[in-house]
Formats: structure tokens, C-alpha cells, sequence
């Protein structure tokens, strides 16, 4: 009598970052399965290639995990067990293990010594040409359904069937390399919730001209507010652009309040405070000792502010002043430090950032966080992007990818 023994089929939906991932991790695996990656482009990572302005940010150099958790505002719970399994750490080991020296920047982002994020792919692709992994390039799969096992249908070509698949097409905010929101569909015919949908990692565009005066005037620390339906706050970098605010503390503040729409018709607003470390009291002592040594300057050539001279100037124009800085009264003082502690600008659109992610995705309730594995439809795994988990710019968004990817890899 003949047994027969058929070979687990695998199919990994989607060759980006986490698809990639997930892939590398069966390929090194030593298991009896046949595995393919679907992918609708004619190369596997193009997001990954272009990320990071070419450099590709892989990850972030802080490892204090609850730290880095904080810098997800959506999905931090459920990414505690893909992320302790899997942490930046272990990232930059496993890529520098593999062949690419990484380092870390000051600002804590981690990129290829080279500087060239094509090296990252060409470990990849040296991993999977193993050929373990059978790689269908321009394959665009068009539905997955199950009933005894996957099928998973692809455009123009024979539908395939497998035990197992990884779903990894996920986001729809930046469609240029090839992602426009399928895998949610295929999530939902498989009984998935999806949430609301949202891009995030925006900059703002303000609706006060002086802002666009002061195009490329950046600031190192400032404390932000955001004001419309909730409040949202964060400090850190930020640069005035022609358009409006952008920079890292901007790009997390979108993040956080990514679900906020913002137009010319239904404004948000948002409140800078230029000078975080002083109180008003502080400012003011600052201010009158320039004052008392500047008795006879003209109010636009003093500085009696910690922050830019242009940025001052501004606010003397604003204002309306042209006299001697003794001529200055009480009132006026305290309107110009009253700017610098807290200028309201009137936000009136959102214009892409040098990064995009989707916010919102597959609901995090129906997945299993110690296996990536559907809760609804087993054999069903995640990774990526199409879960509701997104991060803040820094290489978070990769180490997302990465962490559910190798999990999803390890769990099949
Ligand atoms: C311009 C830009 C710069 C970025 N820079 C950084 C950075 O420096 N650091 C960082 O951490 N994050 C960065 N991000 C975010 C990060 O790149 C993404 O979060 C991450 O790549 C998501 O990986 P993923 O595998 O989940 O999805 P994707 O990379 O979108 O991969 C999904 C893959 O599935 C394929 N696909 C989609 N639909 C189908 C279909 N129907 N059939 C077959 N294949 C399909 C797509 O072609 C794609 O290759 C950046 C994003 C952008 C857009």
C-alpha cells in the first residue's frame, strides 16, 4: 500500500517588506513546503527601495522597547509580541548578519552604510534565489477564497490552490509602487473586519502667509498642539515649508490625529510653542536685559528671543511695531512673547510627507499576535501593512513589517 504524501502549499501574497520577510523566513527554514510569493510588480521590495529618500530607514536604533511602542499610534498593544520576538535589535543583526553593515544616525534612524536602500533588496534577492521560494513576478492576484483549502485567483492566469496563505497587500495611501488597497478586499471575503482608512505621515499646509515667508527656517524643538475634534500633542523638530509645517514632530502629529480630515472649509488649528524650555517669566527677563542693552536699535534688528532673528522680525511685522526697542510698551512685549509661547496657525490641508503609510487596516481583535494567524479563517496569516498598525517616521513602519513578517514566516 502506497502512502501519499503531498507537500504543504504556501502562498505569500504581496512582495514587499513584509511578503519579503516572511518569504526569507521560509526559505531558511528547513521545512517540506512548497512556497510561492505573488507579486504584481516585475521586482520584489520597490517601496522598500524607494523609502527613506533611497536610503531605506530599516529601523530604528532605540531599543527600549516601551519607548518604542509609544511610537505607534495605532496597533502598539498588539505589536508587544511580534516586536519583543523580533525587536530593531534583532533587525539590524539580521540584515547585518546577512551581509549589509548598517549604522545609526544621530536622530536614532538606522540605514545601510551604503546609504543606498537597493543593498537591501539585493540581500533579499540572494536569499530567495536559494530557490526554495518560487518568486511569479507581474502576477496580480484578483480574489482568495476558501473552502476545503485557499484558492487564490490571479488575473490572466490559472488559479492557484494552497493549505496556508500570507496576506501582505496591504495600505493604499502611496499607490505608485503597486499597492492600492486589494488585500483589504481579499481580507473582508475571507470574513475580516476592516477599519476606517486614513494616509498618515502628512505635512500640513497653513493657511497664514508668513509661515511660507519663513520656507526653510527649521527649529530643533518645539511643542506642538493640535486642535479640532481632539486635542493631540508632540515636541520635536519641525521646518516651515512654502506651503506650511512639516518635519519630524509634524509627521507625528498627522500620525496621531490621522483620522482628523482637515480642509480650507473645515480647518484644524495649531498651536507652536517656539520656546519649550522657558516660561513666559524667563522670556520676559530675557527680553528686557536686550532691551537695556539695545536701547537705540530698531525693534527688527534686536533678538530678544530664543529663537530665529527671521522668526522675530516676523512677529514685529505682524504686530505692526517700528520704533526703538525702548519705545517698546508692556503690552507689546508681552504680544511678542506671547507668539513665541503660542502662535496659532490655521491648518488647511495635508500634503504628502517623504514617507506614507496607511492608517486603519485589518481589525487587530481577529488576529492572533503570537502567531500573525486569523482568528476567523485558520491558515489565514497577516504581515504588514494591512493590519490597523501604523507607526511614526523613523523606521518604525519597516520594523512592522519586518517583526510580523518573519512571525508570520516562522508560525505558517
Ligand atoms: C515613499 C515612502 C517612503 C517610506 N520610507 C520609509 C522608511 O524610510 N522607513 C520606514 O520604516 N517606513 C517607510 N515607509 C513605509 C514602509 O515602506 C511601509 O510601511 C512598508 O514598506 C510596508 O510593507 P508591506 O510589505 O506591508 O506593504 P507593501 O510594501 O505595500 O507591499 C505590498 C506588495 O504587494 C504587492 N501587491 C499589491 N496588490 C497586489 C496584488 N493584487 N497582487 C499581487 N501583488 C500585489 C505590491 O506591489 C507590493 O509589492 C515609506 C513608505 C513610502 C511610500
Amino acid at each position: 500500500m502506497y502512502i501519499l504524501i503531498t507537500m504543504k502549499k504556501i502562498i505569500i501574497i504581496g512582495g514587499g517588506a513584509a511578503g519579503m520577510m516572511a518569504a526569507a523566513t521560509l526559505a531558511e527554514r528547513d521545512i517540506d513546503a512548497h512556497v510561492t510569493l505573488i507579486e504584481r510588480n516585475d521586482c520584489l521590495g520597490m517601496k522598500v527601495m524607494i523609502s527613506g529618500g533611497g536610503r531605506c530607514n530599516v529601523t530604528t536604533g532605540n531599543n527600549e522597547l516601551k519607548e518604542v511602542l509609544k511610537c505607534y499610534p495605532r496597533g502598539a498593544r498588539f505589536l508587544k509580541t511580534p516586536m519583543y520576538a523580533f525587536k530593531p535589535s534583532d533587525v539590524v543583526d539580521w540584515i547585518g548578519g546577512r551581509g549589509v553593515p548598517l549604522k545609526t544616525e544621530a536622530d536614532m534612524r538606522v540605514f545601510p552604510q551604503s546609504d543606498n536602500g537597493k543593498d537591501i533588496m539585493k540581500l533579499y534577492e540572494k536569499i530567495l534565489e536559494t530557490g526554495r521560494v518560487q518568486i511569479l513576478y507581474k502576477t496580480v492576484v484578483t480574489g482568495v477564497s476558501k473552502d476545503e483549502k485557499f484558492i487564490v485567483k490571479l488575473r490572466e492566469r490559472e488559479d492557484l490552490e494552497a493549505d496556508s496563505v500570507i496576506l501582505t497587500t496591504g495600505g493604499q495611501a502611496y499607490r505608485r509602487t503597486g499597492s492600492k488597497g486589494d488585500g483589504y478586499d481579499f481580507a473582508e471575503a475571507l470574513g475580516h473586519s476592516i477599519t476606517d482608512l486614513a494616509p498618515s505621515l502628512s505635512s500640513y499646509m497653513t493657511e497664514e502667509e508668513w509661515v511660507k515667508d519663513l520656507s526653510g527656517v527649521s527649529f530643533e524643538n518645539v511643542k506642538l498642539k493640535f486642535v479640532k475634534e481632539d486635542k493631540y500633542e508632540f515636541s520635536g523638530p519641525i521646518i516651515l515649508t512654502h506651503r506650511g509645517v512639516s518635519g519630524p514632530a509634524v509627521f507625528a502629529l498627522n500620525s496621531m490625529a490621522a483620522f482628523e480630515k482637515v480642509s480650507k472649509e473645515d480647518p484644524a488649528s495649531l498651536f507652536i510653542d517656539f520656546c519649550p524650555d522657558y516660561n513666559h517669566e524667563e522670556l520676559r527677563d530675557g527680553f528686557n536685559d536686550t532691551v537695556s542693552k539695545n536701547p537705540k536699535k530698531n525693534v527688527e534688528n534686536i533678538n530678544p528671543l530664543p529663537i530665529p532673528k527671521s522668526l522675530f522680525k516676523k512677529f514685529v511685522e505682524i504686530v505692526g511695531i517700528n520704533k526703538n526697542a525702548n519705545e517698546l510698551s508692556k503690552k507689546e512685549i508681552n504680544k511678542l512673547i506671547e507668539m513665541a509661547k503660542n502662535s496659532e496657525l490655521t491648518l488647511i490641508g495635508t500634503t504628502p510627507g517623504d514617507e506614507f503609510v496607511t492608517a486603519g487596516g485589518v481589525e487587530l481583535s481577529e488576529v492572533d499576535s503570537k502567531t500573525m494567524e486569523s482568528k476567523i479563517c485558520p491558515g489565514l496569516y497577516f504581515a504588514g501593512e494591512i493590519l490597523n498598525i501604523d507607526g511614526f517616521t523613523g523606521g518604525y513602519n519597516l520594523q512592522v513589517a519586518w517583526c510580523t513578517g518573519r512571525l508570520a514566516g516562522f508560525s505558517v
